[in-house]
């Protein structure tokens, strides 16, 4: 059998970050079971869409699923497991704001079978925390990480770096306390400004929130070295984790061109149908490959569901090119890279002998047998890096 993901979102937050551009809705309580009935009667949709497979992870992911009652979270555990045939490593994760997180919390996720917190402690530092408008502070995200570790088999730290004002000095801290409470799992995101939010309409005025590109670049350089140093390997440009284990495996469902359900107000799904898939070998790409989008709104999804029997607003057969495509974005982003016979084998053709040892010899790319990866260096040019490829 094939693998699968289930990725559930949840678009509800207590408040709305001026930086955020997912998904998300000013948290309601009352709709709560009726976003969770339509989820646990589009899972089973999903399920006749992909057959049986084996389930490899669930990830809670948002908005903020630590809103969501513990014993809704069990609901929709319990369910994806009896629809699918669950692997022995499933990853069961969620994100939780640091507010979120007590004891009772922490004890009422893991009895409902979650096993992965991913913290959304963004900073350690009060005048960051403020200029980010979240609704934590340092202390607080602090003893958030502190009972996680001890409850929790594993748990990321999710930072931010590039706000306007940041010092390489409060980038440090914020990596030594992450490093200090004994996460195994640390992710570092480059604030990233959006035209639609608080931040993008602050910035349209003139009023900066993000440091420039090249002092960005510089944060990020010391990010990766001071993780290094310490043992926490890069696995993906954002992402370092303590040993293989601890990797979001979820996340990697998605980098290297896995299937998955998307389940939930603006979820993405990713599934090959009529074909084989093997995610991490060479070959076995046959079929077609489905992008769906769910209903955005909450309530369009509710009635979507109620009336269709799913949430899926839309779904598209994507082109061998763009199945490809996305294969390289994708697969790039992580250390292992991509298998340059799985992309020829979904494209139909190779990506250029000449350019793959043009920008090897650069340093930017390096080849091991059908492997192809980026450097370091690389890493830090991606994009264009992998536009180059794609030509
Ligand atoms: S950053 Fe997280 S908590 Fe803030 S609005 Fe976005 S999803 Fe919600």
């Amino acid at each position: 059998m094939d693998n699968i993901g289930l990725y559930i979102h949840w678009p509800y937050c207590a408040r709305i970050c001026p930086y955020c551009d997912f998904n998300i809705y000013k948290s309601k309580s009352d709709t709560q079971a009726a976003l969770v009935n339509a989820i646990l009667i589009d899972m089973e949709h999903w399920r006749r869409l992909s057959g049986p497979r084996n389930l490899i992870s669930i990830h809670f992911g948002g908005g903020t699923p630590s809103l969501l009652l513990a014993r809704n979270v069990q609901n929709l555990i319990e369910k994806a497991k009896s629809l699918w045939t669950p692997t022995d490593n499933l990853e069961v994760g969620l994100e939780a704001n640091p507010k979120d997180v007590n004891k009772g919390s922490l004890l009422a996720w893991r009895k409902a079978g979650i096993e992965r917190l991913s913290i959304g402690v963004q900073s350690f530092d009060d005048v960051a925390l403020q200029f980010l408008g979240r609704d934590h502070d340092g202390k607080l995200a602090r003893r958030a990480l502190e009972l996680a570790v001890e409850i929790m088999p594993r748990v990321s730290a999710d930072l931010i770096y590039g706000w306007k004002g940041e010092t390489p000095a409060i980038l440090q801290e914020d990596l030594q306390t992450a490093m200090a409470s004994h996460v195994s799992h640390i992710s570092t995101y480059q604030l990233t400004i959006e035209q639609k939010t608080a931040f993008g309409q602050a910035e349209k005025r003139g009023v900066n929130k993000a440091v420039n590109n090249d002092c960005s670049a510089d944060l990020f350089e010391q990010a990766i070295a001071t993780l290094s140093q310490q043992g926490f390997e890069q696995y993906e440009v954002s992402n370092f984790s303590k040993s293989k284990d601890a990797r979001s495996r979820h996340n990697l469902l998605y980098w290297q061109g896995g299937d998955y359900a998307g389940i939930g107000p603006g979820a993405h799904g990713r599934l090959t149908v009529g074909g084989r898939l093997t995610v991490g070998e060479r070959l076995n790409v046959e079929g077609r490959r489905l992008a769906t989008i769910a209903s955005l709104k909450p309530n369009a999804y509710i009635s979507c569901v109620k009336n269709r029997g799913h949430g899926i607003n839309t779904q598209e057969k994507l082109s061998a090119k763009d199945w490809a495509e996305e294969y390289v974005l994708m697969g790039m982003r992580i250390k292992d890279g991509v298998f340059l016979s799985r992309y020829e084998h979904i494209s139909g053709q190779a990506i250029a002998t000449e350019k793959i040892q043009q920008y090897t010899k650069a340093g930017l790319l390096t080849q091991q047998g059908d492997r192809l990866s980026a450097t370091p260096k690389g890493r830090f040019v991606l994009d264009a890096l992998c536009r180059e490829l794609l030509l």
